[in-house]
């Protein structure tokens, strides 16, 4: 294995993000094609930069940003925080009792480290299935479910609708983490929004479709938003006001179409391609590790390849993916999402052709240790 921990995925990101600087002092940005689907726009105009302080800026942004926020995410309040992450955090700190049992739901297992890491912090059992037919485990202070998987597996609504039924029930809070889910069911699958289907708390990030910073946008029951709000405010896990006010913006901006558009081009992509290890997402397509491991067969883990393949997508093409510049503990899924704004600037030919070309190039360098390495880490 070349990443074993957390510090090897520090240094996989640096050599990423040092690549990028590169190619952006060779070509521009015209020379980065980001298609994780995390575009973390920024977009404000003049007259928000003026607000941007630090009592002044709430004051202006508060009002807009419920009015928004509940429109995208359904309930009687929202509340904003630093990532989605934060925002789980800061639920599982506010809600769960020390010793209880928190379970979590989800369509493919695993969960994103954030639900079971907060789960440690606040001292709750962990449990985590993809089996939704299991009871609430004794002492149950919290159901959380997941509505898209980091790698866009995206729940049916009557599982969700149910095992909120079956929390409600039995009196136990759900929060259904949404943060793909939000969009990726409601546009492409037609489902409801989960506070409309009864969720007690709903989480979305900013960043994944739709063309906003990363931030986390919590929506649901008023007493509960309060709540979860004055946890994040003790260890400083909620929205400043230059987050905040771009948040505002992608809400108010946002446009299904975006995501409806990428749809057409994964069709021609697909087309293309006839890969059997090439899968589809709902907004593009994906790679996963056990089938780079399978293809490849060699010595090492399906998360190297992916590094390996990731870098070699960004050094030689300028595609930026999660496996070369994600976070420690994203999935190392290659995930091109057709949905992001890059996408269209590239189309589907140069697509196929970088991969083709990446994927060549792996196979002639896995058996060159060093080269692997350097690869990866730079
Ligand atoms: C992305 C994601 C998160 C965390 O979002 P951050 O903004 O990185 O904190 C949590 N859960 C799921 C399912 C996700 O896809």
């Amino acid at each position: 294995m070349l990443t074993e921990d957390i510090m090897d995925e520090v240094k996989r990101r640096e050599h990423a993000l040092e690549i990028i600087r590169k190619r952006i002092g060779d070509h521009g940005r015209s020379g980065i094609y980001d298609l994780t689907g995390l575009s973390g726009g920024f977009s404000l105009d003049e007259d928000d930069m003026a607000l941007l302080e630090t009592y002044v800026g709430p004051a202006v942004f508060e009002e807009r940003l419920q009015e928004a926020g509940v429109r995208h995410l359904g309930g009687e309040k929202v509340a904003a925080f630093n990532r989605t992450s934060s925002a789980i955090l800061a639920a599982v700190l506010a809600i769960t009792e020390p010793g209880s049992a928190l379970i979590h739901y989800l369509p493919e297992m695993p969960s994103h480290p954030s639900v079971p890491l907060s789960a440690e912090l606040a001292s709750v059992r962990y449990h985590e299935t993809d089996d939704f037919r299991e009871p609430f485990p004794e002492d149950t202070s919290l159901v959380v479910v997941t509505g898209s998987t980091m790698d866009h597996r995206v729940i049916s609504e009557s599982l969700l609708k149910d095992i909120i039924g079956r929390a409600g029930d039995a009196g136990i809070p759900v929060l259904v983490d949404d943060a793909s889910g939000a969009r990726l069911r409601t546009v492409i699958f037609n489902q409801r929004r989960a506070c409309d289907l009864g969720a007690d708390l709903a989480v979305t990030s900013t960043d994944k479709l739709m063309h906003g910073p990363r931030g986390g946008l919590m929506a649901g029951r008023a007493d509960l938003i309060d709540r979860v709000k004055s946890k994040a405010y003790q260890f400083g896990l909620e929205a400043q006001p230059p987050l905040i006010a771009a948040m505002v913006r992608a809400l108010e901006d946002f446009d299904p179409s975006d995501i409806l558009e990428a749809l057409e081009r994964k069709g021609e992509l697909l087309e293309m391609m006839d890969d059997p290890d090439i899968e589809e997402t709902p907004t593009g397509i994906m790679i996963r590790t056990e089938s780079l491991r399978r293809r490849y067969g060699s010595t090492w883990s399906g998360e190297d390849l992916s590094a390996a393949l990731a870098m070699i997508l960004l050094e030689d093409h300028g595609i930026i993916t999660i496996p070369a510049a994600g976070m420690p503990g994203a999935s190392m899924t290659i995930r091109l999402d057709l949905a992001a704004a890059d996408a269209g600037r590239l189309g589907a030919e140069a697509i196929k052709s970088a991969l083709t070309d990446s994927m060549r190039k792996l196979a002639g360098i896995i058996d060159d240790a060093s080269a692997m390495r350097r690869t990866i880490f730079g």
